[in-house]
């Protein structure tokens, strides 16, 4: 039980040792009603899920007929789907999350329809006093590549302006919250929300199948993502990697860990190892005149970088 500690488990789970005929993940059962926390307030649980490794090699096999028995075959089975985009057996295994996070990370979050959700009702209950206040160390100024990201630090007087101006917004804004449900005003839960911020924190059961998930990770847990959503990515990653590790071992081999060359890109590896004279000044140059546009030169040079080009 030690490993349930943060939530309390219902009689039934306790109580009830049903012998049962469906695949039991001993990864999955690792983190039943364990809470990983995220962020100040947030936390991801995993509530409940379907199916295991086996599942998708049992539904695979309905399409390749009696299929493999060795582990290891099992294993080369799983990877190869995922390493062809044969996608539809991994839909056979299911997560079921409950999750606390704030309103702006929920927004990004419920992009990804793949997924069925039941949200807390701030018309039906009142919300509470739980604002996102980032911590010291992710205070960065706007970055000047990227449109959407973070750059340099912040100086520790601009972090401590920014805490304060939030934590006093946060309390004038739950205070006038307060104000409107009252007696005196006695406006409806509905209304008087709508100016609290987007800091403040809601909940939901999310339930995914698992190779809509690795697509979720997938976009999520790459570096362009915001990182307060990045935080939720990994808490869930944590738990599949458990549940499901054939097939997130796949899934970091395959999407996490790899990477895309477009055509152009592939013609220009070409000719850089056929030409060894050429430095990294000169690369940047003619990959910038090749490709005509600069965001996609700078991730190409990334690329590079990343394969072991210019390593002096
Ligand atoms: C770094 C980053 C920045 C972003 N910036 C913005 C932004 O500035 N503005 C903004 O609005 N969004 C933004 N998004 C959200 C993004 O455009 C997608 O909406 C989100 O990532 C969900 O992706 P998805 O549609 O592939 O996922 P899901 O909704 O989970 O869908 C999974 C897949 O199912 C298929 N699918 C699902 N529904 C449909 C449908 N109705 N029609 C056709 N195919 C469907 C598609 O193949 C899709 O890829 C951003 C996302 C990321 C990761």
């Amino acid at each position: 039980m030690e490993n349930h500690q943060e939530e309390v488990l219902p009689e039934r789970i306790v109580e009830e040792k049903n012998e049962t005929l469906r695949p039991i993940s001993s990864g999955a059962e690792k983190w039943l009603y364990r809470k990983i926390k995220c962020l100040d307030h947030g936390f991801v649980i995993l509530k409940d899920y379907m199916g295991n490794d086996e599942s998708i090699i049992q539904a695979a096999r309905v399409s390749y007929g009696k299929g493999t028995k060795k582990v290891s075959e099992d294993t080369g089975l799983i990877r190869y789907l995922r390493r062809h985009l044969h996608t539809t057996p991994s839909e056979m295994v299911e997560f079921k999350f409950h999750c606390k996070m704030p309103i702006f990370v929920a927004r990004q979050w419920i992009r990804h329809r793949t997924a069925s959700v039941n949200e807390y009702s701030g018309r039906y209950s009142e919300m509470k006093n739980e604002f996102y206040l980032p911590d010291q160390e992710v205070l960065r100024g706007q970055s000047q590549t990227n449109k959407q990201g973070r750059g340099d630090d912040l100086t520790p007087a601009g972090k401590d302006r920014a805490i304060k101006l939030w934590n006093d917004g946060y309390d004038r804004a739950f205070a006038t919250y307060e104000e409107l449900l009252g007696d005196e005003i006695g406006l409806a839960k509905e209304l008087a929300r709508i100016g609290l911020p987007l800091s403040t924190y809601t909940e939901w059961y999310w339930k995914i199948d698992l190779h809509n998930l690795m697509h979720f990770l997938a976009l999520r847990l790459d570096s362009h993502a915001q990182h307060e959503i990045q935080v939720f990515g990994q808490a869930m990653a944590r738990i599949i990697k458990d549940a499901v590790p054939i097939s997130y071992k796949a899934f970091e081999d395959y999407t996490l860990t790899a990477m895309r060359l477009s055509g152009p890109e592939i013609k220009f590896i070409r000719m850089l190892t056929a030409d060894s004279n050429m430095n990294r000044e000169g690369v940047e140059k003619n990959i910038l005149e090749r490709l005509g546009n600069k965001r996609e030169a700078e991730e190409f040079l990334s690329k590079l970088e990343k394969l072991g080009f210019f390593q002096d």
